[in-house]
């Protein structure tokens, strides 16, 4: 059977590097895409591991050598997929998944429609601000520039396949863990593969 092709997206700070970071630990099947950015690395970001690390000029040559699924401008810098490798373990029945902004999905989307979109919600507007200030990671701009983006992004989290609200950490892995187990249960994902005996 194929793999999924996971897409998770939600407001900064809402707890998305969190959830999936537990959720990869759980499911060793699903592999973790990892960006290019032109932004600067946060303490404790290492190259190669978080996102590929690199300048505006080689995004813009990766661009024009056709190296990503998709990419967009968020926040001010520059994020992208790289399409390597994505297609080779879908198609070897392994998971993967995407951890990427609002516009970055609908583009995939629109390309992939047969992938599991989920949307992270916080349990308020007022703890993702706590939760962005509590990670100490940005200026007050740039703060400030997320938080007025969040109520835009969540508005477009109805375009997906899925809500989750991230209350507890183990409540959102959870519930992304039963969406998945859902999912490979669809006919339409199994009947075309005639993996089930009964449409053999
Ligand atoms: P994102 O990747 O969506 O920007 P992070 O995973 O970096 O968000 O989480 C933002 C902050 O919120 C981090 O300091 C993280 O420890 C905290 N956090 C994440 N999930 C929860 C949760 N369910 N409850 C409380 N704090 C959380
Ligand atoms: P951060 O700077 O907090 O790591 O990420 C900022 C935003 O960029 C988040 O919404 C994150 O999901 C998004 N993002 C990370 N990688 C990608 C990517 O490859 N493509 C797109 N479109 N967005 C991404």
């Amino acid at each position: 059977m194929r793999g999924l092709l996971i897409v998770v997206s939600g407001a900064s700070g809402t707890g998305k590097g969190t959830v999936c970071k537990k959720l990869l630990s759980e499911l060793p099947n699903v592999h973790y895409s990892i960006s290019a950015t032109t932004r600067q690395p946060r303490q404790g970001e290492v190259d190669g591991r978080e996102y590929y690390f690199i300048s505006e000029d080689e995004f813009k040559r990766w661009i024009a050598d056709g190296k990503f699924l998709e990419y967009a401008e968020v926040y001010g810098n520059f994020y992208g997929t790289p399409l390597t490798k994505i297609e080779e373990r879908l198609n070897r029945g392994e998971d993967v998944l995407l951890e990427i902004d609002v516009q970055g999905a609908l583009n995939v989307k629109r390309k992939c429609p047969d992938g599991v979109y989920i949307f992270l919600l916080p349990p308020s507007l007022d703890e993702l601000k706590c939760r962005i200030e509590g990670r100490g990671s940005e200026t007050p701009d740039s703060l400030k520039r997320r938080l007025q983006a969040a109520v835009a992004e969540i508005q477009i989290g109805r375009e997906y396949d899925y809500a989750v609200v991230n209350d507890t950490v183990d409540k959102a892995v959870a519930q992304i863990e039963a969406i998945l187990v859902a999912e490979r249960c669809r006919v339409a994902r199994s009947a075309d593969k005639s993996n089930l005996e009964v449409f053999k």
